[in-house]
């Protein structure tokens, strides 16, 4: 049939069925695209008319929840809700919580909790058709990655924060010139509360030592420039209790949602400065320390030569003195040789005392231990002396609370330091005073005093008598010739030997030096070497020359 061949009213009511066909077939295309949305979609939805009825439901959905076949045919909202809230933590919230939805025309967002230790997310949208509630959308989403990712997250966070609490170095964090975080150690280093310091300008705590602003200006300008690193540098902070401490500080900027946070990084160093400058003043003045010894070694090795090439012209005088006294038997040519022989055995005492000095400071000087009795030492040397006391009319007293003693010991040495304090006695003692030399033997050290009724020393010279040089100087009192070095050098032979010595005395009323020597024993083969060494002569050519200084 052809439209020729149709009514008018059968022609509109052709194209009516068709238009309504072409309507219905949209519908039905439209309802494809939405269906195809809807399962393609991650989320588990499903819609519900206003009693409760399915209207949808998509694959996701019955994954997600597990919902099976015969509950599905049923369409209802609720049997599905009765079935599956017992996969949650809390099953009764969840079913009053969907009453109140479905009665509500508002969104609504929320979290369940499985039992299994799943989260899903839970969105729900109110389905209003011309302006009339007419159902519900929920679509639910699996979180739980999600959210253990952020409860990591927010454990490293606790993590880094606590890191950052615990680090030995202060952290400060400034967001817009305020302090945005601080650590302990940095609060510690500023002596202050840090909730005295969060949220407060940087320069609240301490301000920075002015020789270090400009610098620190330079700094600030380009850590706020851009995202950047500024070195570690030396500073000086002054705090609020105006304390300055010396600090290392380096400093970064970093960018974080637009927002520019500014970390520094800051160390006490005053200790470690304070070491600096300690280890500074031990290099210079070890430095001068070593100025010093080599000076020393230049003027031991200047005396040294000075000493021995004084030796030879004056042995080479003393001879001829001596040739001129046996050649010429005249009274008084004889006057002359003897204070020529005085003068030559002074100046032979300065020298060789020079050159004894010499060698102990070098380290050269060695004693010549052997076992001997020191009291027959002690005694026989004292005796020795005895016409040179009688000459000057003082009296000369030896006295022992031993009979003999062995021990480890340089005669020669020890009767030398004996000549010097007996010298020293005599030149400091008027004519009618007494000299008295004690042993007193203690078991294992010997005591030797040797005392006179003299001038005496003054108190705060007794000390210094012993060094080099030293002499109670006031030119009153210098009756007698001498140099200083005599006490100096008996120190040091004491002191060789192990022994001690010091002196008493009260100005005015004599002095008296106590020795005390250890007593022990050394090998028997050195003995003989050595105690052939001292001979009578060369013991009263020693007498001579310590005795120099006094004139018979
Ligand atoms: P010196 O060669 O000058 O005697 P010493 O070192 O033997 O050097 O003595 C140093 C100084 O100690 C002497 O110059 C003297 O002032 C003082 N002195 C030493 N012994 C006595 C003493 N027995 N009585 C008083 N003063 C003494």
């Amino acid at each position: 049939m052809c439209y020729e061949d149709k009514t008018k009213e059968e022609l509109i009511d052709e194209l009516k069925k068709r238009d309504r066909h072409t309507q219905e077939q949209s519908i039905k295309d439209n309802e494809t695209v939405l269906r195809a949305i809807l399962e393609s979609t991650a989320d588990g939805i499903i819609v519900l008319n206003h009693s409760s009825k399915v209207l949808h439901i998509n694959k996701r959905f019955i994954q997600l929840w597990k919902v099976p076949d015969e509950l599905l045919d049923e369409k209802d909202a609720w049997k599905i809700a009765e079935y599956v809230k017992d996969q949650l933590v809390e099953p009764e919230r969840f079913m009053s919580e969907a009453n109140i939805i479905m009665n509500n025309r508002t969104e609504y967002k929320d979290t369940l909790h499985f039992k299994n230790g799943r989260i899903y997310e839970r969105y729900c949208h109110p389905l209003i058709i011309n302006n009339v509630l007419s159902g519900t959308v929920f679509s639910f989403r699996d979180i739980t990655q999600k959210a253990m990712l952020e409860k990591e997250l927010m454990r490293s966070q606790k993590l880094y924060r606590k890191l950052i609490e615990l680090l030995p170095e202060g952290v400060m964090v400034y967001k817009d010139g305020r302090l945005f975080l601080i650590n302990r150690s940095a609060a510690k280093l500023l002596k202050q509360e840090k909730s005295a310091l969060l949220g407060k300008p940087g320069g609240i705590a301490a301000k920075l030592h002015p020789d270090y602003r400009e610098e620190a200006i330079k700094k600030m300008n380009k850590l706020l420039s851009s995202e950047t690193t500024v070195d570690y540098s030396e500073e000086k902070l002054i705090l609020t209790d105006d304390s300055i401490i010396d600090i290392e500080t380096g400093s970064f900027s970093f960018k974080n949602e637009d927002q520019l946070f500014i970390t520094t990084v800051v160390r006490d160093i005053t200790e470690r400065k304070r070491i600096q400058l300690l280890e500074k003043t031990i290099s210079e003045k070890s430095e001068l320390l070593k100025e010093a010894q080599e000076y020393n070694i230049l003027k031991t090795q200047l005396f040294s030569t000075i000493s021995h090439e004084l030796k030879t012209p004056l042995n080479i005088i003393f001879g001829s003195v001596q040739l001129l006294e046996k050649l010429y038997d005249d009274k008084l040519l004889n006057k002359y040789t003897k204070i020529m022989k005085q003068n030559c055995y002074r100046l032979l005492r300065l020298i060789n005392n020079l050159i004894d000095i010499n060698k102990i400071e070098i380290g050269f000087y060695k004693l010549e231990l052997h076992n001997s009795d020191v009291v027959k030492i002690i005694e026989d040397i004292t005796l020795s002396v005895v016409d040179y006391t009688n000459s000057k009319g003082i009296q000369l007293v030896f006295d022992t609370n031993v009979e003999e003693k062995i021990t480890a010991c340089d005669a020669e040495k020890l009767e030398r330091v004996m000549l010097n304090l007996l010298s020293n006695a005599i030149k400091f003692t008027e004519p009618g005073g007494e000299i008295s030399v004690n042993i007193f033997d203690k078991g294992n050290s010997i005591i030797i005093s040797v005392k006179d009724s003299g001038i005496g020393i003054p108190e705060d010279m007794l000390d210094k008598i012993f060094e080099t040089f030293r002499q109670v100087d006031s030119s009153f009192r210098r009756k007698a010739e001498g140099s200083g070095i005599g006490l100096s050098l008996v120190k040091s032979l004491i002191e060789m030997h192990g022994g001690t010595i010091y002196a008493k005395s009260q100005y005015g009323g004599g002095s008296e030096f106590i020795i005390e020597l250890p007593v022990y024993l050394v090998d028997k083969e050195n003995i003989s070497i050595m105690e052939s060494a001292v001979t009578l002569d060369s013991k009263i050519e020693t007498v001579h020359i310590e005795f120099s200084d006094i004139y018979s």
